[in-house]
Protein backbone atom coordinates (compact mmCIF):
# COMPACT_ATOMS: atom_id res chain seq x y z
CA UNK A 1 0.00 0.00 0.00
CA UNK A 2 1.57 3.64 -0.83
CA UNK A 3 0.27 6.84 1.46
CA UNK A 4 -1.83 7.68 -1.31
CA UNK A 5 -3.56 4.68 -1.11
CA UNK A 6 -4.81 5.32 2.54
CA UNK A 7 -7.94 6.97 2.75
CA UNK A 8 -9.94 5.55 5.87
CA UNK A 9 -8.75 5.51 9.42
CA UNK A 10 -10.17 3.64 12.01
CA UNK A 11 -9.49 4.61 16.09
CA UNK A 12 -10.65 1.79 18.56
CA UNK A 13 -10.57 3.30 22.01
CA UNK A 14 -12.06 6.57 22.06
CA UNK A 15 -11.08 7.84 25.77
CA UNK A 16 -8.37 10.14 26.50
CA UNK A 17 -6.02 9.33 23.76
CA UNK A 18 -8.33 8.01 21.00
CA UNK A 19 -10.36 10.70 20.68
CA UNK A 20 -7.49 13.34 19.94
CA UNK A 21 -5.90 10.78 17.69
CA UNK A 22 -8.57 10.63 15.57
CA UNK A 23 -9.34 14.55 15.80
CA UNK A 24 -5.99 14.65 14.04
CA UNK A 25 -6.31 11.96 10.95
CA UNK A 26 -9.96 13.78 10.23
CA UNK A 27 -8.52 17.51 10.60
CA UNK A 28 -5.83 15.99 7.94
CA UNK A 29 -8.38 14.99 5.62
CA UNK A 30 -9.21 11.00 6.69
CA UNK A 31 -12.36 9.76 6.80
CA UNK A 32 -12.29 8.58 10.26
CA UNK A 33 -14.22 5.73 12.16
CA UNK A 34 -14.54 5.52 15.75
CA UNK A 35 -14.78 2.84 17.82
CA UNK A 36 -15.89 2.07 21.51
CA UNK A 37 -17.57 -0.21 23.70
CA UNK A 38 -20.53 2.55 24.26
CA UNK A 39 -22.90 4.84 22.42
CA UNK A 40 -22.23 7.16 25.68
CA UNK A 41 -18.43 7.15 25.23
CA UNK A 42 -18.53 8.07 21.73
CA UNK A 43 -20.45 11.09 22.07
CA UNK A 44 -18.12 12.11 24.90
CA UNK A 45 -15.87 11.70 22.50
CA UNK A 46 -17.48 13.78 19.66
CA UNK A 47 -18.08 16.50 22.16
CA UNK A 48 -14.43 16.40 23.69
CA UNK A 49 -13.51 16.69 19.62
CA UNK A 50 -15.55 19.89 18.91
CA UNK A 51 -14.16 21.63 22.06
CA UNK A 52 -10.44 20.80 21.06
CA UNK A 53 -11.69 22.16 17.74
CA UNK A 54 -13.48 25.23 18.97
CA UNK A 55 -9.58 25.56 21.00
CA UNK A 56 -7.84 25.53 17.69
CA UNK A 57 -9.97 27.70 16.11
CA UNK A 58 -10.03 30.41 19.27
CA UNK A 59 -6.24 30.25 18.46
CA UNK A 60 -6.01 30.27 15.09
CA UNK A 61 -4.55 27.09 14.61
CA UNK A 62 -7.63 26.69 12.09
CA UNK A 63 -10.46 28.43 10.78
CA UNK A 64 -14.05 28.02 11.82
CA UNK A 65 -15.15 26.50 8.81
CA UNK A 66 -12.43 23.30 9.20
CA UNK A 67 -14.35 22.19 12.65
CA UNK A 68 -17.82 21.03 11.07
CA UNK A 69 -15.90 19.84 8.06
CA UNK A 70 -13.46 17.83 10.57
CA UNK A 71 -16.43 16.56 12.56
CA UNK A 72 -18.21 15.54 9.32
CA UNK A 73 -15.17 12.91 8.28
CA UNK A 74 -15.28 11.09 11.69
CA UNK A 75 -18.41 8.75 11.99
CA UNK A 76 -18.73 6.59 15.31
CA UNK A 77 -19.45 2.84 16.05
CA UNK A 78 -19.41 0.37 18.83
CA UNK A 79 -19.82 -2.38 16.26
CA UNK A 80 -15.90 -3.26 15.58
CA UNK A 81 -16.63 -5.35 11.87
CA UNK A 82 -18.42 -1.86 10.87
CA UNK A 83 -16.04 0.23 12.64
CA UNK A 84 -13.49 -1.82 10.62
CA UNK A 85 -14.50 -2.69 7.51
CA UNK A 86 -13.13 -0.74 5.05
CA UNK A 87 -10.03 0.57 7.03
CA UNK A 88 -6.95 0.88 5.59
CA UNK A 89 -4.96 2.18 9.11
CA UNK A 90 -5.94 1.34 12.23
CA UNK A 91 -4.93 2.85 15.20
CA UNK A 92 -6.04 0.42 18.77
CA UNK A 93 -5.86 2.96 21.62
CA UNK A 94 -7.86 1.05 24.19
CA UNK A 95 -6.59 0.15 27.87
CA UNK A 96 -3.48 -0.55 28.53
CA UNK A 97 -4.04 -4.14 29.52
CA UNK A 98 -2.24 -6.96 27.32
CA UNK A 99 -5.22 -9.36 27.00
CA UNK A 100 -7.96 -6.91 25.76
CA UNK A 101 -5.22 -5.60 23.33
CA UNK A 102 -4.32 -9.52 22.08
CA UNK A 103 -8.23 -10.23 21.74
CA UNK A 104 -8.54 -6.49 20.01
CA UNK A 105 -5.71 -7.82 17.60
CA UNK A 106 -7.02 -11.41 16.51
CA UNK A 107 -10.19 -10.06 16.27
CA UNK A 108 -8.89 -6.94 13.81
CA UNK A 109 -6.79 -9.48 11.95
CA UNK A 110 -9.78 -11.18 11.18
CA UNK A 111 -12.15 -8.15 10.58
CA UNK A 112 -9.76 -5.88 8.69
CA UNK A 113 -9.09 -5.93 4.81
CA UNK A 114 -5.62 -7.94 3.83
CA UNK A 115 -3.96 -4.47 3.06
CA UNK A 116 -4.78 -2.97 6.27
CA UNK A 117 -1.36 -1.77 8.78
CA UNK A 118 -2.74 -2.41 12.55
CA UNK A 119 -0.84 0.37 14.58
CA UNK A 120 -1.26 0.20 18.71
CA UNK A 121 -0.89 3.28 20.86
CA UNK A 122 0.30 1.36 23.99
CA UNK A 123 2.81 2.98 26.41
CA UNK A 124 4.98 0.50 27.33
CA UNK A 125 4.16 -2.79 25.59
CA UNK A 126 6.08 -4.24 22.60
CA UNK A 127 3.89 -4.72 19.69
CA UNK A 128 5.03 -8.61 19.17
CA UNK A 129 3.59 -8.81 23.04
CA UNK A 130 0.02 -9.14 21.59
CA UNK A 131 -0.07 -8.89 17.88
CA UNK A 132 2.07 -12.46 17.33
CA UNK A 133 -1.00 -14.40 16.87
CA UNK A 134 -1.71 -11.83 13.71
CA UNK A 135 -1.66 -13.19 10.23
CA UNK A 136 0.21 -9.83 9.02
CA UNK A 137 3.07 -9.50 11.55
CA UNK A 138 4.63 -7.60 8.68
CA UNK A 139 2.17 -5.22 8.96
CA UNK A 140 2.06 -4.29 13.01
CA UNK A 141 3.89 -1.18 14.50
CA UNK A 142 3.24 1.06 17.84
CA UNK A 143 2.98 4.12 16.89
CA UNK A 144 3.25 5.92 20.43
CA UNK A 145 1.34 9.80 21.17
CA UNK A 146 2.03 11.62 24.07
CA UNK A 147 -0.91 13.17 25.69
CA UNK A 148 -2.36 15.54 24.23
CA UNK A 149 -2.27 13.80 21.09
CA UNK A 150 -4.37 16.62 18.86
CA UNK A 151 -1.49 19.02 20.12
CA UNK A 152 1.88 16.78 20.88
CA UNK A 153 3.78 16.83 17.77
CA UNK A 154 5.93 13.49 18.46
CA UNK A 155 4.84 10.31 17.97
CA UNK A 156 7.21 7.47 18.37
CA UNK A 157 7.62 4.38 15.79
CA UNK A 158 8.53 1.11 17.21
CA UNK A 159 8.93 -2.22 15.23
CA UNK A 160 7.60 -5.40 15.92
CA UNK A 161 9.70 -8.37 15.21
CA UNK A 162 8.32 -8.75 11.78
CA UNK A 163 7.26 -5.40 10.92
CA UNK A 164 8.66 -4.22 7.32
CA UNK A 165 10.54 -1.47 6.74
CA UNK A 166 7.75 -0.58 4.10
CA UNK A 167 5.33 -0.68 6.76
CA UNK A 168 7.38 1.99 8.80
CA UNK A 169 8.14 4.52 6.02
CA UNK A 170 4.14 4.52 5.57
CA UNK A 171 3.19 4.77 8.74
CA UNK A 172 5.86 7.79 9.00
CA UNK A 173 4.67 9.48 6.10
CA UNK A 174 1.18 8.87 7.21
CA UNK A 175 2.16 11.36 10.54
CA UNK A 176 4.33 13.69 8.76
CA UNK A 177 1.22 14.35 6.52
CA UNK A 178 -1.32 14.93 9.46
CA UNK A 179 1.43 17.46 11.05
CA UNK A 180 3.02 15.18 13.53
CA UNK A 181 6.98 14.69 13.99
CA UNK A 182 7.11 10.96 13.75
CA UNK A 183 10.80 9.67 15.22
CA UNK A 184 11.69 6.22 14.72
CA UNK A 185 12.98 4.13 17.78
CA UNK A 186 15.89 1.61 16.67
CA UNK A 187 15.90 -0.95 19.09
CA UNK A 188 12.16 -2.00 20.82
CA UNK A 189 13.13 -1.79 24.22
CA UNK A 190 9.68 -1.42 26.77
CA UNK A 191 9.33 2.14 27.17
CA UNK A 192 10.56 2.56 24.27
CA UNK A 193 12.13 5.91 24.20
CA UNK A 194 10.65 9.45 25.95
CA UNK A 195 8.73 6.94 28.69
CA UNK A 196 11.98 5.91 29.80
CA UNK A 197 12.99 9.32 30.40
CA UNK A 198 10.28 10.71 31.89
CA UNK A 199 9.69 7.44 34.22
CA UNK A 200 13.78 7.98 34.78
CA UNK A 201 12.71 11.43 35.67
CA UNK A 202 9.33 10.98 37.74
CA UNK A 203 11.45 8.74 39.94
CA UNK A 204 13.68 11.93 41.49
CA UNK A 205 10.57 13.89 41.45
CA UNK A 206 8.38 11.69 43.75
CA UNK A 207 11.64 10.95 46.05
CA UNK A 208 12.49 14.19 46.28
CA UNK A 209 9.00 15.37 46.79
CA UNK A 210 8.48 12.73 49.29
CA UNK A 211 11.64 13.66 50.90
CA UNK A 212 10.65 17.16 51.60
CA UNK A 213 13.20 18.98 50.02
CA UNK A 214 10.70 21.66 48.42
CA UNK A 215 7.15 21.82 47.78
CA UNK A 216 4.62 20.49 45.44
CA UNK A 217 4.34 23.71 43.82
CA UNK A 218 7.89 24.69 43.80
CA UNK A 219 8.90 21.23 42.41
CA UNK A 220 6.78 22.35 39.29
CA UNK A 221 7.86 25.73 39.25
CA UNK A 222 11.64 24.61 39.78
CA UNK A 223 11.59 22.12 36.73
CA UNK A 224 9.06 24.03 34.29
CA UNK A 225 11.32 27.09 34.63
CA UNK A 226 15.08 25.36 34.22
CA UNK A 227 15.54 22.49 32.32
CA UNK A 228 11.68 22.34 31.68
CA UNK A 229 12.19 25.78 29.82
CA UNK A 230 15.09 24.48 27.87
CA UNK A 231 13.94 21.33 26.58
CA UNK A 232 11.08 22.42 24.29
CA UNK A 233 13.92 24.41 22.73
CA UNK A 234 17.27 22.38 22.48
CA UNK A 235 17.38 18.35 23.62
CA UNK A 236 19.24 17.29 26.43
CA UNK A 237 22.23 15.95 24.41
CA UNK A 238 22.69 19.37 22.50
CA UNK A 239 22.43 21.36 26.10
CA UNK A 240 25.35 18.90 27.34
CA UNK A 241 27.47 19.55 24.43
CA UNK A 242 26.65 23.31 24.54
CA UNK A 243 27.43 23.13 28.22
CA UNK A 244 30.73 21.19 28.24
CA UNK A 245 30.42 16.87 28.37
CA UNK A 246 33.61 17.51 31.24
CA UNK A 247 30.87 19.45 33.51
CA UNK A 248 28.18 17.01 32.56
CA UNK A 249 30.54 14.12 33.65
CA UNK A 250 32.29 15.40 36.83
CA UNK A 251 28.70 16.32 37.60
CA UNK A 252 27.30 12.78 37.06
CA UNK A 253 29.83 11.05 38.63
CA UNK A 254 29.32 12.99 41.85
CA UNK A 255 25.07 13.02 41.73
CA UNK A 256 24.64 9.27 39.85
CA UNK A 257 25.45 7.39 43.44
CA UNK A 258 23.07 9.64 45.18
CA UNK A 259 19.95 9.88 42.90
CA UNK A 260 17.40 7.12 43.31
CA UNK A 261 17.79 4.13 42.02
CA UNK A 262 14.45 2.76 43.82
CA UNK A 263 12.91 -0.34 41.79
CA UNK A 264 9.39 0.29 43.24
CA UNK A 265 7.29 3.77 43.05
CA UNK A 266 7.62 4.87 46.65
CA UNK A 267 4.91 3.67 49.05
CA UNK A 268 3.07 6.98 49.51
CA UNK A 269 2.01 6.99 45.78
CA UNK A 270 0.84 3.28 46.58
CA UNK A 271 -1.28 4.96 49.03
CA UNK A 272 -2.76 7.72 47.18
CA UNK A 273 -3.90 4.83 44.68
CA UNK A 274 -5.35 3.20 47.12
CA UNK A 275 -6.91 6.14 48.44
CA UNK A 276 -8.13 6.49 45.06
CA UNK A 277 -6.43 10.14 44.78
CA UNK A 278 -5.79 9.56 41.55
CA UNK A 279 -5.24 13.21 40.22
CA UNK A 280 -7.63 16.26 38.61
CA UNK A 281 -10.21 13.22 37.82
CA UNK A 282 -10.71 12.56 41.20
CA UNK A 283 -10.68 16.19 42.28
CA UNK A 284 -7.05 15.34 44.53
CA UNK A 285 -3.42 14.60 43.61
CA UNK A 286 -0.63 15.90 44.29
CA UNK A 287 -3.43 19.08 44.59
CA UNK A 288 -6.72 19.41 45.14
CA UNK A 289 -9.25 20.45 41.98
CA UNK A 290 -12.63 21.19 41.26
CA UNK A 291 -14.41 20.26 38.14
CA UNK A 292 -14.14 23.95 37.85
CA UNK A 293 -10.21 24.62 38.12
CA UNK A 294 -9.64 21.46 36.26
CA UNK A 295 -11.20 23.01 32.89
CA UNK A 296 -9.36 26.22 33.34
CA UNK A 297 -6.03 24.10 33.35
CA UNK A 298 -6.83 22.46 30.60
CA UNK A 299 -8.04 25.43 28.76
CA UNK A 300 -4.93 27.11 29.74
CA UNK A 301 -2.55 23.94 29.17
CA UNK A 302 -3.73 23.60 25.53
CA UNK A 303 -3.61 27.64 24.67
CA UNK A 304 -0.13 27.60 26.01
CA UNK A 305 0.51 24.29 23.87
CA UNK A 306 -0.42 25.65 20.75
CA UNK A 307 1.19 28.45 20.93
CA UNK A 308 4.38 26.61 21.44
CA UNK A 309 3.38 24.40 18.92
CA UNK A 310 2.86 27.64 16.19
CA UNK A 311 6.30 29.12 17.19
CA UNK A 312 8.34 25.82 17.13
CA UNK A 313 7.35 24.03 14.63
CA UNK A 314 4.17 25.08 12.53
CA UNK A 315 6.31 28.07 11.15
CA UNK A 316 9.04 25.89 10.12
CA UNK A 317 6.96 23.24 8.31
CA UNK A 318 4.89 25.38 5.96
P1 LIG B 1 -8.78 5.66 28.40
O1 LIG B 1 -9.13 4.77 29.54
O2 LIG B 1 -9.03 7.12 28.49
O3 LIG B 1 -9.49 5.13 27.07
C1 LIG B 1 -9.52 3.79 26.69
C2 LIG B 1 -10.82 3.54 25.96
O4 LIG B 1 -10.77 2.24 25.39
C3 LIG B 1 -12.06 3.59 26.89
O5 LIG B 1 -12.98 4.54 26.37
C4 LIG B 1 -12.60 2.17 26.83
O6 LIG B 1 -14.01 2.10 26.90
C5 LIG B 1 -12.08 1.72 25.47
N1 LIG B 1 -12.03 0.26 25.32
C6 LIG B 1 -11.67 -0.67 26.22
N2 LIG B 1 -11.76 -1.90 25.69
C7 LIG B 1 -12.18 -1.74 24.42
C8 LIG B 1 -12.49 -2.62 23.37
N3 LIG B 1 -12.37 -3.94 23.51
N4 LIG B 1 -12.90 -2.12 22.19
C9 LIG B 1 -13.04 -0.77 22.02
N5 LIG B 1 -12.77 0.12 22.99
C10 LIG B 1 -12.35 -0.36 24.18
O7 LIG B 1 -7.24 5.34 28.11
P2 LIG B 1 -6.17 6.24 27.35
O8 LIG B 1 -5.44 7.06 28.34
O9 LIG B 1 -6.80 6.86 26.17
O10 LIG B 1 -5.14 5.12 26.87
C11 LIG B 1 -5.36 4.34 25.72
C12 LIG B 1 -4.05 3.69 25.30
O11 LIG B 1 -3.10 4.73 25.03
C13 LIG B 1 -3.40 2.82 26.37
O12 LIG B 1 -2.75 1.75 25.75
C14 LIG B 1 -2.42 3.76 27.05
O13 LIG B 1 -1.36 3.10 27.68
C15 LIG B 1 -1.94 4.55 25.84
N6 LIG B 1 -1.37 5.87 26.14
C16 LIG B 1 -1.96 6.69 27.07
C17 LIG B 1 -1.41 7.95 27.31
C18 LIG B 1 -2.02 8.89 28.31
O14 LIG B 1 -1.35 9.88 28.68
N7 LIG B 1 -3.25 8.68 28.76
C19 LIG B 1 -0.28 8.37 26.58
C20 LIG B 1 0.26 7.54 25.61
C21 LIG B 1 -0.30 6.28 25.39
Amino acid sequence: MRLEDVKNIAIIGAGIMGHGIAQTYALGGYRVSLNDVTDTILNNALNRIRTNLETFAENEFISRDEIDEALSRITTSTDLEKAVGDADFVTEAAVEDIEVKRKLFNELDRRCPPRTILASNSSSLLISDFASGTKRQDRVVLTHWFNPPHIVPVVEIIKGEKTTDATVDLVYALLKKVGKLPVRILKAIPGYLVNRIQMAMIREVWDLWKQGVASPEDIDLAVKGSFGFRLASIGPLLTCDLAGIETWYKVSKYLFPLVSDSHEPPLAIRKMVEAGELGAKTGKGVFNYSQEEWDKIIKQRDKEFLHRLKVLYWSKQS
